[in-house]
């Protein structure tokens, strides 16, 4: 290929101004390009515009607001707008599980491709960042020139986001890679100059057709899908052998084929991607005749909800057999902790299912509340650790904030009725609470009862050779 002549700085539209969305926006603009943030939803554009992130995501806000005084970020919802703006439009709209089915919901995808490529008269560039099944983008682009003035000129690219709720802001302005699908050295180029500054970091850039582009994000998630599985599958195991997950995860952690990223057991995973994507990659894949080659997929879902009804019946035996009138306070309500995302959350599943049960639940999440209620507004909310756990005959520890982690047992235990707690992270020192008399229950770890009687008696507490959870580091996902 010839090398890439030098061309000024593409204007950039960013469509959809969601997780993924103005996260891509802000970044954009900080990094120094003009960027346009569109969305159909006037609130969320609102908001931002005023310098507000709708959503928690920790360092956004700051970035948002240092892009603002830049002077090159600002908002529409108007499509004519960011036909006229942009040369290089970035779509980002939702790919959620469609209502009837495991397939993805492209509704807004089309809609999104169909409202840009109808306005767009000139040579520019449309790249979907949203994660699709494959195939979507070659229809598209066959799509894109049917509608649009421009003909043959208005060229599709794919560019899949890897980026993960929690830690958004590192994750776009120092990714682990760039993949970018492309259907001529044109575009290749065009976002070649768009990453230009990531590129100068070092970060690699694979360069594909389009195909390949959309089967890296949904092989991806697939990939940490089925090492979470795997170890809560080993968990079952250990449920029904006696032995612990704990040390079985930190073993396997230590061969360094294997390593420890994603291998913590717990209540599984959630979120607005992983479920739904290899539910969607599934389903494409029996469309495509080669849905044997990821059947397994169903049984890494299969093996993920268990993990959620699994926690329901310790915390029932915790309770002693009936959660009829039962007090719990839940703790964390998002799918993950640094995220106020309540989509698909192992959490709030939980919760609900306490609360089918009979069980009186109290919610109490650092940041995702607000969500929280608005899905499940039977639920009882919490302002505070302490106001959820008052009175408590169970708390349950379902997302692993480090506000939950670093609490005092001591301190819960003066708030509590019964001393009964449910880790549903593997987050917390189980030693140090069966040493202070509370009763500890977790996934895939053999019962042992409170050990303070044997404390008080002989002056010690015996120290099974338990392992302490990883960092939130570890145990984070998309
Ligand atoms: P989101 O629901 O937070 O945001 C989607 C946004 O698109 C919303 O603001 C919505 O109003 C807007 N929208 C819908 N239709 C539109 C239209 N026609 N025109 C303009 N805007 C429109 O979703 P998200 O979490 O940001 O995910 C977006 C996509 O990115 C999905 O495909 C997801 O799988 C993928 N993705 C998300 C993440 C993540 O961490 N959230 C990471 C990687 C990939």
């Amino acid at each position: 290929m010839e090398p890439i002549p030098y061309s000024p700085a593409p204007k950039i539209t960013v469509i959809g101004t969601g997780y993924l969305g103005a996260t891509h926006a802000i970044c954009m603009a900080v990094l120094g390009f003009d960027v346009l943030g569109v969305d159909v939803d006037e609130r969320k554009i609102a908001q931002l515009d005023a310098g507000e992130v709708p959503f928690f995501e920790p360092g956004l806000s700051e970035k948002l607001r240092e892009a603002i005084a830049t002077g090159r970020l600002r908002f529409t919802t108007d499509f004519d707008q960011a036909a006229a703006f942009g040369d290089v439009h970035f779509v980002c709209v939702g790919t959620p599980q469609a209502a009837n089915s495991a397939a993805a919901e492209l509704k807004y995808v089309h809609a999104a491709f169909t409202s840009l490529a109808s306005r767009i008269d000139r040579k520019a560039l449309l790249v979907g960042k949203s994660t699709v099944p494959i195939g979507t983008a070659a229809r598209l682009a066959r799509m894109v020139h049917e509608l649009s003035p421009a003909g043959v000129d208005l060229e599709l690219a794919w560019n899949p986001e890897f980026l993960r709720e929690g830690y958004a802001v590192e994750d776009t302005l120092h990714p682990d890679r760039l993949v970018v699908g492309v259907a001529s050295e044109w575009a290749e180029a065009r976002l070649r100059r768009v990453f230009e500054p990531l590129l100068a970091q070092g970060t690699p850039l694979i360069v594909t057709e389009l195909a390949t582009a959309e089967l890296v994000k949904v092989a991806a998630n697939s990939f940490l899908a089925t090492k979470i599985s795997f170890i809560n599958a080993m968990a079952e195991v250990c449920e029904a052998t006696g032995a612990d997950v704990s040390l079985l995860a930190r073993a396997l952690s230590l061969d360094s084929r294997i390593g420890g990223r994603f291998l913590k057991p717990g209540l599984g995973f959630g979120g607005g991607c992983l479920p739904k994507d290899i539910r969607a990659f599934k389903h494409r894949a029996e469309e495509l005749g080669v849905g044997q080659a990821v059947r397994f997929l169903s049984e890494v879902d299969s093996i993920n909800n268990r993990r959620r009804t699994r926690s329901v019946d310790l915390i029932r035996e915790l309770a002693g057999g009936d959660l009829a009138g039962v007090k719990v306070a839940a703790l964390g309500a998002a799918f993950k902790p640094n995220s106020d995302d309540v989509r698909d959350a192992p959490a709030l599943d939980v919760a609900r299912l306490l609360y089918l049960e009979g069980a009186a639940v109290t919610v109490y999440d650092p940041e995702a509340n607000r969500n929280a209620h608005r899905a499940y507004p039977d639920l009882d909310y919490a302002g505070s650790l302490a106001g959820a756990v008052q009175d408590a005959d169970v708390v349950a520890l379902l997302t692993e904030w480090d506000e939950f982690r670093r609490a005092e047992p001591q301190q819960l235990a003066a708030l509590v009725a019964h001393r009964r707690i449910f880790d549903g992270r593997h987050a917390l020192d189980q030693d140090l609470y069966t040493g202070l008399g509370w009763e500890y229950r977790a996934l895939g770890r053999p019962y042992q009862p409170s050990t303070a009687r044997a404390a008080t008696q002989d002056g010690r507490v015996p120290r099974p050779g338990a392992v302490v959870g990883e960092t939130p580091q570890d145990a984070r996902t998309t």
